[in-house]
C-alpha cells in the first residue's frame, strides 16, 4: 500500500477550518491517521498540554502502547544538544550570559533547543505540541493545524490550542496522570533551571520564564522569536 503524499497548504487550511472548535483528541486523532508511523511525533518539554497530548496520542494509537516503558509505558526520546558548540558558547561568554540580553538568552536557546529540535525535526513530516492560544499574545492565533515554514514546511498540529491551564491539569488528574514535581512548589511553566523561577498569586502563568525580560513573549524560539508584547497583543 503505497503511503498518502504529505499535505499541501490547501489540505492543511481545510483540516485547521474543520477542526478549529474540534476536541482535543479529535485532532490527534486527525494528525496520526493522517501521517504515517515514524513520520510523526509529539513533541513537549513535559509541560502539563503536552502530556496531555502525548496521553491523547497513546489512547488514540494502540500500536504506540507496544512502546511503552514502565509503568505508563510511553516512548520518550530525550533530545540532547550538541556539546560542542555550547562548550565554544560558554568559553567566550560564561555560564549565565542569558541574564545580560536577549540577544544573548536568544543564542542559548538556539544552541541548546532550537538547533537539536531542527534536527529531530528534518526526519518527520508532523509533530504535535501543547501550545495553547492564551498562552502569550503571539500565539493567540494559534490553529490546531498549520504548515509550520520555519520547518519545511512539515505540519504542525495543536489539538490543545483552545484549552487553558486548567483544562491540562484536569485532563492530567483524570486520567491519574502526575504533574511534573515543579508545578507543586509554585511553578506554573516548566523551564530551565536558571531561567525559571516559581511565580506569586495572581502572576501571568508564563511570568517565571525569563523573568528579568520585560515588553517581549516568552518564548525560546522552538515556537517562533519573541516580539514585542504591545505589537503582538494588539488584537
Ligand atoms: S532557557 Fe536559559 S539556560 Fe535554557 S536554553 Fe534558554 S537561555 Fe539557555
Amino acid at each position: 500500500m503505497s503511503l498518502a503524499p504529505p499535505p499541501d497548504a490547501g489540505e492543511i487550511s481545510a483540516a485547521a477550518d474543520r477542526l478549529e472548535t474540534a476536541p482535543a483528541a479529535e485532532i490527534v486523532r486527525w494528525a496520526l491517521e493522517r501521517f504515517p508511523r515514524g513520520r510523526v511525533a509529539v513533541v513537549t518539554g513535559l509541560q502539563a498540554a503536552g502530556v496531555a497530548v502525548i496521553d491523547m496520542a497513546a489512547a488514540v494509537d494502540h500500536a504506540y502502547i507496544e512502546e511503552l516503558r514502565r509503568e505508563r509505558g510511553w516512548r520518550i526520546e530525550v533530545v540532547v544538544p550538541d556539546p560542542d558548540p555550547i562548550a565554544e558558547f560558554v568559553a567566550e561568554y560564561g555560564l549565565d550570559p542569558f541574564y545580560g540580553s536577549v540577544q544573548r538568552r536568544l543564542d542559548c536557546c538556539h544552541l541548546r533547543k532550537v538547533a537539536p529540535l531542527d534536527e529531530v525535526l528534518t526526519g518527520l513530516d508532523c509533530w504535535l505540541v501543547g501550545l495553547r492560544r492564551n498562552q502569550t499574545a503571539g500565539r493567540a492565533r494559534l490553529r490546531p493545524v498549520a504548515v509550520d515554514v520555519a520547518h519545511g514546511g512539515i505540519t504542525k498540529v495543536s489539538p490543545v490550542a483552545g484549552w487553558d491551564a486548567d483544562a491540562a491539569r484536569t485532563h492530567l488528574a483524570a486520567r491519574g496522570i502526575p504533574l511534573h514535581p515543579l508545578y507543586g512548589v509554585g511553578y506554573t511553566s516548566i523551564g530551565c533551571a536558571p531561567c525559571t523561577r516559581a511565580v506569586d498569586p495572581g502572576e501571568d502563568e508564563r511570568a517565571g520564564r525569563w523573568w528579568w525580560e520585560q515588553g517581549i513573549d516568552k518564548e525560546c524560539g522552538i515556537h517562533g522569536r519573541p516580539v514585542p508584547i504591545t505589537a503582538a497583543g494588539a488584537d
